[in-house]
This record gives structure tokens, C-alpha cells and sequence, in this order.
């Protein structure tokens, strides 16, 4: 009997390094999966459909949202962001474990359909930090950064939501924090009490 697969959520804010700390985790945990969210933003350089996002008109998303295709979806910046709900459905039904990097609207939603997933809160060193993380990445304008640093302070005090806290101050850390925490969890009697039982089972009967 395989594990129950692990829905992994997380959040934070715009520039604190969510993409950067989920693509280490899954450079080091080969066996996890990420679900690949659909937005109705323009991509930005380098950005490929189906990989990082699956891009669509609002048209498109909105009859996504109509046929109930989507496990969340929020408003972020002006834009539309969801998470398609059919792959992840499918990944959690093989017993694998998933990463969903969605803002905190869509991990409230999250949690209220599938309480039993895990959530985790990146937070940046200060919002100082935050702005020059903005700043560098060079991918938004002055006033997408500035509307992005006032969302960023309300974020910060939803964190007490979260199951975890990573801060993301040192990205080696941050990367260590985030992988114990899902090593942790794949180890909770409450995913595994299938095998537990199996395996008191096949004891008793050759004993
Ligand atoms: P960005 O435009 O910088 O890629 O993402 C903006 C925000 O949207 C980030 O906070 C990101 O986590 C969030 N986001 C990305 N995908 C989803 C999604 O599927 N659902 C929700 N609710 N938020 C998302």
C-alpha cells in the first residue's frame, strides 16, 4: 500500500523567492511534482506556456472557472491566477506528492477543500530586503513593485495561517528548511497508518 500523496502548498510574497526555493526543492526531491498554474498575465521573458504558466485570455479562464476546472483561483495584482484541478487530483490519486506555489487567497481556499495538505509561508528577511529582491529582478515597473511592497506587509500577517515559516534570508537554509519539512511529513503515521497496519498484520500471521 502506497503513501497518501502530499499536497504542498506555498506562499508568500511577490519576490521573496518562492519560484527560486521550489525549483531547489525539486532539483533535490526528484520524486515530487509541480502543478503548473494557469494566469491570465502576459508572460514575461523567457517564461514558456505549459511550463511556467499556462497563459489564456480572461475569456479562457473565466470558462475555466465556469466548468469548475480549477481547485482555487484568485485575483493577484489585477490578474487572474488558478490552479488546474485535474493534475494535481491525479498525482495526490498515484500517491505522490505535489507543490502548488499560490498566493494566500488560493491557499485559503486550498484549505478549506483539502485540509490535509501542507502549508508553508516563505518570508523575507524585512521589507527592505523585499523591495530590493523587486528592484533586481528587474520584471516589474515601479508601480507593479510598490503595489506588489503594500500587498506584501498584509501577506506578512497571514502568516500565523500557515503551518510553517521559512524565512528566506539565506537560500541554502531556506532550501534545507523546505525539504525537512516534506521529509518530515512523508514520515506522519497519520499518511502511513496503512503500512503500519499491513505490516502488524504480516507479523502476527507469521508469528
Ligand atoms: P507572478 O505573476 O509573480 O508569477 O505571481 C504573482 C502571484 O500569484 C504570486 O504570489 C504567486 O504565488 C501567485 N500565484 C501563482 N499561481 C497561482 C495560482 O494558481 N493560484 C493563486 N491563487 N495564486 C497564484
Amino acid at each position: 500500500m502506497t503513501r497518501e500523496g502530499i499536497l504542498l502548498v506555498v506562499s508568500g510574497p511577490s519576490g521573496v523567492g518562492k519560484g527560486t526555493l521550489c525549483a531547489a526543492l525539486r532539483k533535490e526531491i526528484l520524486d515530487i511534482e509541480y502543478s503548473v498554474s494557469a494566469t491570465t498575465r502576459s508572460p514575461r521573458p523567457g517564461e514558456v506556456h505549459g511550463r511556467d504558466y499556462f497563459f489564456y485570455t480572461r475569456a479562457e479562464f473565466e470558462s475555466m472557472v465556469k466548468k469548475g476546472e480549477l481547485l482555487e483561483w484568485a485575483v493577484v495584482y489585477n490578474q487572474l491566477y488558478g490552479t488546474p484541478k485535474e493534475y494535481v487530483e491525479s498525482v495526490l490519486e498515484e500517491g505522490k506528492d505535489i507543490i502548488l506555489e499560490i498566493d494566500i487567497q488560493g491557499a485559503r481556499q486550498i484549505k478549506q477543500s483539502y485540509p490535509k495538505g501542507v502549508f508553508v509561508f516563505v518570508a523575507p528577511p524585512s521589507l527592505e530586503e523585499l523591495h530590493k529582491r523587486l528592484v533586481q529582478r528587474g520584471t516589474d515597473s515601479t508601480e507593479e513593485i510598490q503595489r506588489r511592497l503594500s500587498l506584501a506587509q498584509e501577506e506578512l500577517q497571514r502568516a500565523l495561517e500557515y503551518d510553517y515559516l521559512v524565512p528566506n534570508e539565506d537560500l541554502e537554509q531556506a532550501v534545507l528548511n523546505l525539504k525537512s519539512i516534506l521529509l518530515a511529513e512523508r514520515c506522519r503515521v497519520e499518511r502511513i497508518k496503512d503500512k503500519i497496519t499491513g505490516f502488524s498484520k504480516r507479523r502476527r500471521s507469521s508469528g
